[in-house]
């Protein structure tokens, strides 16, 4: 997957990628929800997330202590001697990696925690939320790293024009 090539075409259409979904909030279409869930899966379909790994590679999660519990119990370890070995606070207060790429990103793209990934993990990039306006500046954030995101910005456009 031609990362760069998407960082700049998300670079590009930032300014009207914004105008779009400042507009979503403004008048929010009735059936927004469900076409946000028939665009997200249609961005799915053609993106294969074992090509890219970018969200892994270069943000990383952020854990809550339900996460911590869950994969620390996973792996055998006390939660304090997980959250020593991998993660830190950042400014925000909040629990992260202490390094990138994630320390659980196996060479072939899959995640050696998979079945007990952090909430955060699971839910990237956030296109099947409802409301999604709500998170208008983080889905644009998103937009940057990660292709399915600025998939859907771009289909969620030509979706709505077809309504
Ligand atoms: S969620 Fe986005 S950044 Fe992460 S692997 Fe899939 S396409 Fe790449
Ligand atoms: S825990 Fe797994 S899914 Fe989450 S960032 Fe690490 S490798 Fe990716």
């Amino acid at each position: 997957m031609n990362l760069d090539f998407y960082k700049i075409q998300a670079l590009q259409k930032q300014k009207e990628h914004k105008k779009f979904l400042e507009g979503l909030k403004k008048k929010p279409p009735k059936n927004l929800d469900y076409i946000v869930q028939e665009t997200h899966d249609e961005v799915f379909e053609k993106i294969d997330c074992l090509q890219c790994a970018n969200c892994c590679k270069t943000t990383g999660p952020l854990f809550t202590s339900k996460d911590v519990e869950r994969i620390a119990k996973h792996l055998k370890m006390k939660v304090a001697d997980f959250e020593d070995k991998f993660l830190q606070t950042d400014e925000d207060q909040d629990l992260v990696l202490q390094t990138l790429p994630c320390w659980f990103l196996n060479d072939d793209n899959t995640c050696s925690i998979y079945e007990v990934r952090p909430k955060a993990c699971r839910e990237f990039p956030h296109t099947d939320r409802k409301k999604i306006y709500q998170i208008n500046n983080l889905t644009i954030k998103n937009t940057l790293i990660c292709p399915a995101a600025y998939e859907f910005v771009e289909r969620m456009q030509k979706n709505l024009e077809k309504k």
